[in-house]
């Protein structure tokens, strides 16, 4: 049996389980998640979601948040959590059925060798992690189109969408980010963000504290995109400088005004006599 990789999964400073700020810290990140479901009509009456769980801090927080709004919320749906086994090396894929069998939550583990895939196609010392997203997210949409899922849950978070504007704006010349709920490309799947307006922070602080049996996604060996850890070291400084400019940035994506930017496709700027 594979053992996990040690990861730094002690309980964030000042913060036990139970304490006045963990409870304050639960209760945010349940909150932000019930306000995005509800900002972006995520979820219907009768909606059979597919939420995908990679093993990290962000999957395990995002299941747990869709569980306690399950058991909260005026509308019926249902919960599946999906994990796709790429075979990379290490893999310890004990972990998640003994961690979802003691959550009581409905699961499946898919199986497939994306791994040797990627290291066939992709030269060595180049980073896999696009081609393997790229497969992976092949994967997960067949087996939601193919089994009626109506709802396909992804764990990105207010940071992820923020760093992505940014890589497209310093590397695509263009603004766009992370929509919080969108059609798929190939149109036949709904996917949704439930933690869009949660910060990484809290994130990773909650799931220290929940004890989460992280698995880390770099068992391949495959180095994390240099640009986007640029990205989040220049975020990082910026908000020891301005604590709160993620979450401005953040909010001013959700609040475009469209005359006030020299895009002529968002406003008729020749219309104007
Ligand atoms: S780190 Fe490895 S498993 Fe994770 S996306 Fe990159 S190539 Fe895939």
């Amino acid at each position: 049996m594979s053992s996990i990789p040690v990861l730094d999964t002690r309980p964030p400073d000042g913060l036990t389980p139970g304490s006045v700020a963990a409870n304050k810290l639960a209760k945010r990140l349940k909150r932000l998640t019930g306000q995005a479901v509800t900002d972006y009509g995520m979820i219907r009456d009768g909606e059979r979601i597919m939420v995908c769980l990679s093993g990290g801090k962000d999957s395990y927080t995002m299941l747990e948040m869709l569980l306690y709004l399950q058991s909260v919320a005026p509308v019926t749906f249902s919960i599946t959590a999906v994990n796709l086994d790429q075979k990379q090396p290490g893999f310890p894929e004990h972990v998640l059925p003994e961690y979802l069998d003691g959550l009581g939550v409905d699961y499946r583990i898919l199986e497939r060798d994306t791994y040797s895939v990627v290291t066939e196609k992709v030269p060595s010392g180049a980073t896999m992690c696009g081609l393997c997203s790229r497969l992976r997210r092949g994967i997960l949409y067949s087996h939601a189109r193919e089994h009626g899922f109506t709802r396909i849950a992804l764990g990105h978070h207010r940071d992820d969408i923020v760093e992505t504007m940014f890589l497209n704006m310093f590397h695509g010349a263009r603004m766009a980010a992370m929509p919080p709920k969108l059609r798929s490309d190939d149109g036949d799947n709904v996917v949704i963000r439930p933690l869009a307006y949660c910060s990484e922070r809290d994130i990773d602080k909650y799931a220290r504290l929940q004890q989460y049996p992280i698995i880390p996604c770099n068992l391949c060996g495959s180095q994390d995109n240099l640009q986007r850890q640029n990205i989040k070291g220049m975020l990082a400084d910026w908000e020891a400088q301005d604590p709160g400019r993620t979450e401005r940035i953040f909010r001013s994506m959700t609040r475009v005004a469209p005359s006030q930017m020299p895009d002529r496709d968002l406003f008729d700027f020749a219309a104007l006599d």
